[in-house]
């Protein structure tokens, strides 16, 4: 009996309380994720590119360097503007991605983490866990961002 007791206590303590609207626990390790990926996909985007000079919050993919003087060897500057437009690809699907992840984290501070930006529901928990990012239900999940 005492010993039982005991373990009930010992459970409880380790769990934090939930907020009030039950979501606390999940929403606090949502964010954990979330702020991993942001440090990712910005990890990833400083190695692709540089961020646009006037706005902080805009990347570019570095131009290719042309050699200074000299003819350049025309197979050489095709390789780099293949791999300037494969960077600028990538480049922007991480910065749409980044803006996600920033826009989720931004709605974690304004509490309002969690619901369908379309018809205001609470996202399925599943959905969250494939994506801590998503900002609509499942049902609204092909509405335009
Ligand atoms: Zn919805």
């Amino acid at each position: 009996m005492t010993e039982q007791f005991t373990n009930i206590c010992q459970a409880r303590a380790g769990q934090p309380r939930p907020a009030s609207n039950g979501m606390g626990n999940e929403i606090e390790q949502f964010k954990v994720k979330l702020r991993a990926e942001k440090e990712k996909l910005e990890g990833e985007l400083t190695l692709l590119g540089r961020r646009t000079p006037n706005n902080p919050n805009d990347w570019e993919a570095v131009p290719p360097e042309t050699e200074a003087g000299g003819e350049p060897d025309p197979n050489v500057t095709a390789d780099m503007v293949e791999g300037f437009e494969e960077a600028t690809a990538v480049e922007g699907e991480l910065e749409q991605r980044l803006s996600e992840v920033t826009a989720a984290l931004g709605r974690i501070e304004s509490g309002t983490y969690g619901t369908c930006k379309v018809c205001q529901n609470q996202i399925e928990t599943d959905r969250l866990n494939a994506n801590p990012a998503a900002a609509t239900c499942i049902g609204h999940k092909n509405e335009p961002r």
